[in-house]
């Protein structure tokens, strides 16, 4: 079995494959769907909930597959199992308050 990049928890955004025939659509190609674990069977296998452009899908007992194949789960591609903080700038501070006393009134 592939290693995988890190283990899955219950609340993971994770990507579901989609089949292109089943979600409508419109290719034969499989479809990353954006998804969330809501329950851990093992290291590789999970349910999820699948978000897709039409709804939500609730699928059980799927496989972890780095190869993409249909019907398995895998994570998310800009994600690459690395930790998600460089979207929260260190220099983030509130703005200096600028004033000036004495000086506000003509
Ligand atoms: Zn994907």
């Amino acid at each position: 079995m592939a290693a995988m990049p890190r283990s899955p928890l219950v609340g993971s955004d994770v990507h579901y494959v989609a089949s292109g025939h089943s979600l409508g659509a419109n290719s034969s190609t499989s479809t990353c769907r954006a998804a969330k674990v809501t329950e851990i069977k093992n290291a590789s296998t999970v349910s999820l909930v699948v978000f897709t452009p039409r709804g939500t899908l609730f699928y059980a007992d799927l496989t972890y597959d780095e190869g993409k194949a249909g019907g398995t789960w895998h994570w998310p591609e800009a994600d690459g199992g690395q930790p998600t903080s460089s979207i929260y700038p260190s220099s983030a501070r509130p703005p200096k308050k600028d004033t000036k006393e004495g000086t506000a009134k003509a």
